[in-house]
């Protein structure tokens, strides 16, 4: 029996999980009932006490905050005396384009409709309001110009062996030059030729849909507009490295884009079945550290979601130690139209020098937070004129990567947005997500939001980040509340080095990086 899942249907059924649903978890799968404590304690999403009537959560991070730092209170104080609602600050809820963000129950909300204000509305992954991109953008990495078209490069693959189709793909792959679109930017065909070449079966391809970096929500939009993409893309890799399942690991959060990919699989269940390749949604029980490749697998095995020692990688001992492809929603998106369309007409769509297309998520200061789909080699600046521009003020700061890229200056703001490019000006491309920061803002109290983030994101398993990640939101905000001189945060270079020696995971090695790099460009920390 699976726990996780059977977990989660015992708490939509029963509310929350009791001590007796507990108990007769750990009866059936004849486990002890400390295993499934463990579980449930871990995972945020989990709950051992009755929720009231309405549970409304509400984003304090970056993006949200940036909008709205006392949203939460706001919302409180609307339901002020109201026994039936509870309200609760979260994590980041991957919608930073309509910050600040809130579910009530479960459901995707804007502030407005979170405070009962007449009009509001349920935030629908359909509503092109919403959405960066409207219904009538026509995605250039879509090779399909019209519904019956789709599954063109899975259908062809079906009329030719096995082998052949497997070179071409990894071929293709490798000639684009693709890279992982969920951070570390490995390269896709060298990746997938890892997979292919194992020997030992049975192997799984996952598509990472957990991504919960604040600043971060392109792979929402490209569930929610492009699934077909998505899971051609899974298929695809079932079929190149060998595996006969391929499982969609999805934050819960994402329950709208849940219900696109899925009813798209519906559509799509046939053709996998000729291909041979069944295709599961895994629904995460929450927690930002499990986008982390091998916290994912370990949530995938029932566990605790901590991540791995590397190596071995995924690639050779993934789930239950078989060889794993792993890729994020967008890269996998990206496969059928390199196939189809061949490597040289992906290169062709860079620009300067560069090479494809990138989908990037743009939040904070700009006048249309959304998703954009942009040439590589546009440009920071380009991209914020392409989101509207910068509300009221001049740029004075941005992440090109999510929460754990660095700040670069405005005077980076002609960087090409780029792996390459962006490594060399201090930063990275990281996640795809490009946070803008507007003149006046207080840059210090920003990055120890971040580090805030990180510190409640700190799966506790390396002492270095769980202490370590604590010591500096405590000094920064001792500083800020004028506790302490800011010439203590002398010491934060030092922490940030010693947590990226000794992290087990990114997220350690990052935590501090947003606050070293505001120290650097501008704040004099001496004084
Ligand atoms: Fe967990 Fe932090 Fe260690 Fe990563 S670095 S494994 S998040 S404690």
């Amino acid at each position: 029996m699976r726990l996780i899942p059977r977990l989660l249907e015992l708490q939509e059924a029963h509310g929350h999980l009791t001590d007796d649903l507990m108990l007769q978890v750990a009866q059936e799968a004849n486990v002890p009932l400390y295993r499934i404590q463990g579980l449930v304690s871990f995972y945020p999403h989990f709950r051992t006490q009755a929720p009231q009537k309405t549970e409304i959560a509400v984003c304090r991070d970056m993006a949200c905050w940036l909008k709205e730092p006392l949203a939460t209170s706001r919302v409180r104080e609307h339901h002020a005396g109201n026994p039936d609602v509870h309200v609760r600050e979260c994590s980041c809820l991957g919608r930073c384009d309509r910050a600040p963000a809130t579910l009530v129950n479960e459901v995707p909300m804007t502030i407005d409709a979170a405070c009962g204000v007449p009009g509001a509305a349920e935030i629908r992954s359909e509503n092109p309001s919403y959405r960066g991109i409207t219904l009538s953008y026509r995605w250039r990495c879509d090779p399909y110009p019209a519904e019956p078209e789709r599954y063109g490069v899975l259908r062809e693959a079906l009329k030719i062996p096995r082998g052949a189709f497997s070179d071409r793909v990894v071929s293709a792959l490798k000639d684009s030059g693709l890279r992982g679109m969920g951070g570390a930017g490995f390269p896709t065909g060298t990746k997938w030729e890892l997979v292919r070449k194992e020997a030992r079966t049975p192997k799984y391809v996952i598509c990472n849909a957990d991504e919960s970096e604040p600043g971060t929500f392109k792979d929402r939009e490209i569930l929610a507009s492009l699934s077909h993409l998505v899971i051609e893309g899974m298929i695809l890799g079932a079929m190149a490295v060998g595996a006969s399942k391929a499982i969609l690991f999805i934050r819960h959060e994402y329950e709208p884009e849940r219900k696109a990919f899925e009813s798209e699989l519906h559509r799509a269940q046939g053709l996998a079945g000729r291909a041979g390749v069944e295709i599961e949604i895994f629904v995460s029980p929450g927690g930002y550290i499990l986008g982390e490749e091998t916290a994912l697998l370990e949530c995938l095995e029932d566990k605790r979601g901590e991540p791995r020692n590397k190596p071995p990688f995924p690639g050779t001992h993934g789930l239950h130690g078989q060889p794993t492809l792993i890729n994020n929603v967008e890269t996998l998106a990206m496969v059928p139209t390199i196939v189809s369309r061949g490597a040289d007409w992906w290169k062709a769509q860079g620009r300067s020098g560069f090479a494809g297309l990138k989908v990037m998520a743009v939040s904070g200061h700009v006048a249309y937070p959304g998703v954009y789909e942009i040439p590589v080699g546009t440009t920071v600046r380009e991209l914020i004129r392409r989101a509207g521009g910068i509300t009221g003020r001049n740029l004075l700061a941005f992440l090109p990567g999510g929460a754990s890229s660095n700040f670069l200056p405005v005077s980076a703001a002609d960087t090409p947005l780029d792996f390459a490019a962006m490594a060399k000006a201090g930063s990275m491309l990281g996640s795809g997500a490009l946070f803008v920061v507007a003149e006046g803002t207080d840059m210090l109290a920003l990055a120890t939001n971040i580090v805030r983030f990180f510190r409640y994101e700190s799966c506790g398993k390396c002492v270095p980040c769980r202490v370590g990640s604590q010591k500096a939101v405590e000094l920064l905000d001792e500083v800020q509340a004028g506790k302490k001189e800011r010439r203590v945060l002398h010491v934060l270079p030092d922490l940030g080095e010693t947590l990226t020696l000794t992290s087990i995971c990114g997220l350690g090695q990052v935590a501090l990086n947003p606050v070293l790099s505001v120290m650097k460009n501008w704040w004099d920390f001496q004084r």
